[in-house]
């Protein structure tokens, strides 16, 4: 660290130099995160210095967040949800499993997941002591079901379904597993962290939430397809008990108990992911998803007709195909088998896509 401080100028004039080493998200098909709308920028800005880690100083903020809790609650169909801001997938898919596991506390504690789940489930069944169970996926890449059941046993805590998968963008069939966690009386969690923000306002939209008697839990990320800013998660769970099973003692602080990960807890992201929500309403939120998919079928037809052959025929707007090669200066990513993987975020325009075919005309002729 410096002994004398710089210029505030010169401050700046480091990190612009640094920002100008990031890429620019018009090349950027790889990422689940995408710019920021303009409103949650504003309402981020808003909000810079709140803490939700102790709400009773910030009131207002505290109220913003139970409001994001029950806007989504009422989109998942269950307005009485409980829940909470948390900095991402990773953190509510740790705090589902983390409640999993103190609801059926058991000797040897397993959790039946997807082949197809976010590897933030190895990270949360690391720390907590959970083995996994690994579900193989049908020939559409949705978790297969009759192997889901073959796992269960008298140590399983829980199960997971995935809505909007990482890799290849499908939803697992959660109706099912909703049932089979219902017979089994297991704790249900929905990773919806990419596609709890697109399947609601898809114009069929694929069952999903607390409508289904057995599911029991949601994560769902506004800084992917809520186009917050980062950090905002959300978990949504079906009863307040269920949170409260995480509670600790926090005698110094504004409230006495907290089930959140996080202590400090950032409140303009919260800002930011309800000011989106507001702001677009439904009808906001089904145009923005009608164009990304629309920009996924495009991508998909369009490299289909230069002979690159789709991997899948995604649920959300996610587009991958059998190739490892991809068209230079074009930032995409590759699937654990080897598929090219492109995800049509809101930043990628139709005419983004447009570039994009034009390059991969000349590289795969
Ligand atoms: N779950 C799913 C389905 C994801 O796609 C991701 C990230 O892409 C995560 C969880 C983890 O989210 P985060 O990186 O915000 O922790």
């Amino acid at each position: 660290m410096r002994e004398c401080g710089l210029s505030e100028d010169e401050v700046f004039a480091s990190l612009e130099v640094r920002k100008a080493e990031d890429l620019a998200h018009s090349s950027i098909l790889s990422s689940m995160c995408t710019l920021p709308h303009p409103v949650a920028v504003r309402a981020h800005g808003l909000f810079m210095e709140t803490n939700l880690g102790d709400p009773g100083l910030f009131p207002g903020t505290a109220a913003i967040e139970r409001q994001l809790i029950a806007t989504l609650g009422e989109l998942y169909h269950h307005p009485g949800a409980a829940g909470y801001a948390s900095s991402g997938g990773t953190e509510s898919n740790i705090q589902a499993l983390r409640i999993a596991k103190a609801r059926r506390p058991t000797d040897r504690p397993n959790v039946v997941i997807p082949a197809s789940s976010h590897f933030s489930f190895e990270k949360a069944c690391g720390m907590l002591g959970i083995a996994i169970r690994t579900a193989p996926l049908d020939r559409d890449l949705r978790v297969d079901l009759d192997s889901v059941q073959g796992l269960i046993d008298d140590q399983t805590i829980g199960i997971i379904g995935v809505v909007g998968t990482t890799e290849y963008g499908m939803v697992d069939p959660i109706p099912d597993l909703a049932v089979l966690a219902t017979e089994h009386d297991l704790f249900f969690h929905v990773d919806a962290a990419f596609g709890g923000l697109v399947v609601p306002f898809l114009p069929d939209p694929i069952p999903f939430d607390f409508s289904l008697q057995g599911v029991s839990s949601i994560a769902v990320d506004p800084h992917k397809m809520g186009m917050s800013t980062i950090p905002a998660g959300c978990l949504l769970v079906r009863d307040q008990a269920l949170l409260d099973l995480l509670n600790v003692d926090t005698p110094y602080l504004s409230v006495k108990q907290e089930y959140t990960l996080g202590g400090t807890r950032p409140g303009a992201p919260v800002a930011g992911a309800l000011a989106v929500l507001e702001h677009l309403g439904r009808e906001g939120f089904r145009a923005l998803v009608a164009g990304c998919m629309e920009n996924t079928r495009r991508l998909i037809e369009g490299l289909e007709a230069l002979g690159v052959e789709r991997a899948a025929t995604p649920d959300v707007n996610v587009a991958t195909f059998r190739t490892s090669q991809a068209p230079p200066g074009w930032r995409v990513s590759f699937t654990r088998r080897g598929d090219l993987r492109c995800v049509l975020m809101p930043h990628v325009t139709a005419e983004i896509v447009e570039r994009f075919l034009v390059d991969a005309e000349k590289f795969y002729a």
